[in-house]
C-alpha cells in the first residue's frame, strides 16, 4: 500500500500503464495516459502545459493533482574531451551529479542512484555520513533525459546507461528495477538491457534476485581486493557476503542471464596492487568468462590512498591477460573537470564536508568497451 501510495505521488516514475489508469480514473480516454508518458519522455517536457496533445482542462487537472517538477542543473562542467558532469539539484533541495562520456561507439552517462552510501567503502567518501535517501525511479531516469539536453551538441545521443555513480544500486532494488524497466519503455526512451551495467559492492542476495528478473543488464562487481582480508579492510560489505558467497553469486548471475560479468578493481598504490595479488586475482576468476576493468586511481586530499604507477598497473594486467582472463586498463576521461562520480559534489560542499566521492572516474578500457 505504501508502495501504490509513493507511486502516485511520482508521476515521473509511473510505467506507461499507471499512466493510463489515472487517465481512466479521471474519466478520460486510455490513450491519453500513453501520449502523457510519451511526452514527458521523448518529448521532455516540462510541465503538463506543454503536452499539446491534451486538453487543456486534461493539462490543468494534472497540474493540480499530480505535480511534477524536472531535475534542475546547478553546476555543468564540460572537460576539452567534452566529457560533462553536471550537478543535479532535486526537488528537496539534495544533490546528485552525472557524468556524461565520450567514446569511440558513442555516449555513456553514469547516473546515482542513492543521495549518499551506507556501504562505507573506505577508498569512497560517499559512505562518511552515510546515505540520505535512495532516489525515486524517476530521479534516476530523468538524469539521462536532463543530461542529454545540456551535454555538448557535438556528442551523438546517449545510448549506454551505467549505475555506476553516486550510491549502491542494489541497496535502491526496488526504485533501481524500475528504472531500468522504465528506460527500456519503447514508448520512451527505448534503451536496450544490454545497453545497461548495474555495478555493486556484492549486496549478494540482490544479485540473485537481478538474475531473476529477466532484465539482461550487465553486472559489474567492484571486486578491488582477491582474498577476505584484504577485501574486507577496503569494503565493510564483504564482512557480511565474502568472496565464498559472492563469487557464486556473480557465477550465477552470468549463468542466468548469459552475460559476461565484470570485476573492477581500482589500482591502489602498495594496497592492492602487487604482483602477488595480480596472480592470486588470477586464481580467483580461473576458468571464467568474465572481465576485468582495472581502474587507475583518481586520488583525492581526503583520502589515504594513491595510484599505483601506470607500470605497476600494466604488469598487473599482464599477468591477469597471461591467465587467460580478459583485462583491461580503463582511459580516465575529463581529469580536468573533477570527473569522478561524486568528486563535483563534494567540492561544491566541501564546507560541510557532505558525502558523495565515488573515487574512480567512470571512463573507458583500453579495447573501447565502456568501463
Ligand atoms: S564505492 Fe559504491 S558502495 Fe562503496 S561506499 Fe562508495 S558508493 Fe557506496
Amino acid at each position: 500500500m505504501q508502495r501504490a501510495l509513493d507511486d502516485a505521488k511520482v508521476p515521473l516514475s509511473w510505467m506507461p500503464e499507471q499512466w493510463q489508469q489515472v487517465m481512466v480514473d479521471l474519466g478520460q480516454p486510455r490513450y491519453r495516459g500513453q501520449q502523457g508518458f510519451e511526452w514527458i519522455w521523448q518529448h521532455a517536457v516540462d510541465d503538463y502545459d506543454q503536452i499539446l496533445v491534451w486538453p487543456k482542462t486534461l493539462r490543468q487537472l494534472m497540474q493540480q493533482r499530480y505535480p511534477f517538477q524536472r531535475l534542475r542543473s546547478e553546476t555543468v562542467q564540460e572537460a576539452a574531451d567534452t566529457t560533462t558532469k553536471i550537478l543535479f539539484r532535486l526537488a528537496d533541495q539534495q544533490r546528485v551529479e552525472t557524468v556524461v562520456l565520450p567514446h569511440a561507439y558513442g555516449t555513456s552517462i553514469c547516473v546515482s542512484s542513492q543521495v549518499g552510501c551506507n556501504l562505507g567503502c573506505t577508498f569512497c567518501a560517499s559512505g562518511l555520513l552515510g546515505r540520505t535517501r535512495n532516489l525515486n525511479a524517476g530521479e534516476i531516469l530523468d538524469q539521462v533525459v536532463m543530461a542529454s539536453r545540456l551535454m555538448p551538441a557535438s556528442m551523438p545521443p546517449i545510448s549506454r546507461v551505467d549505475l555506476m555513480g553516486i550510491g549502491e544500486p542494489l541497496d535502491n532494488y526496488q526504485e533501481v528495477v524500475r528504472f531500468i524497466r522504465l528506460i527500456h519503455q519503447p514508448q520512451g526512451l527505448n534503451l536496450g538491457y544490454r545497453h545497461i551495467t548495474l555495478s555493486t559492492s556484492g549486496l549478494v542476495p540482490a544479485i540473485y534476485r537481478l538474475a531473476d528478473e529477466d532484465l539482461p543488464v550487465t553486472l559489474a562487481v567492484s571486486l578491488h581486493a582477491p582474498n577476505n582480508a584484504l577485501r574486507s579492510r577496503l569494503m565493510p560489505i564483504n564482512r557480511a557476503y565474502p568472496l565464498e558467497k559472492l563469487m557464486p553469486a556473480a557465477r550465477h548471475y552470468s549463468e542466468q542471464t548469459g552475460r559476461r560479468v565484470t570485476f573492477e578493481y581500482a589500482m591502489l598504490r602498495d594496497v592492492n596492487d602487487s604482483l602477488e595479488t595480480a596472480r592470486e586475482l588470477a586464481d580467483l576468476l580461473a576458468g571464467w568468462s568474465c572481465h576485468v576493468n582495472l581502474i587507475p586511481w583518481n586520488p583525492v586530499p581526503e583520502e589515504p590512498f594513491q595510484p599505483s604507477p601506470m607500470m605497476r598497473v600494466r604488469s598487473f594486467r599482464d599477468i591477469v591477460q597471461q591467465n587467460a582472463i580478459s583485462c583491461t586498463i580503463r582511459k580516465e576521461l575529463g581529469q580536468e573537470i573533477d570527473a569522478a562520480c561524486g568528486q563535483l559534489r563534494h567540492r561544491e560542499e566541501a564546507d560541510h564536508r557532505s558525502e558523495g566521492i565515488r573515487q574512480f572516474a567512470p571512463g573507458i578500457s583500453e579495447n573501447g568497451e565502456p568501463g
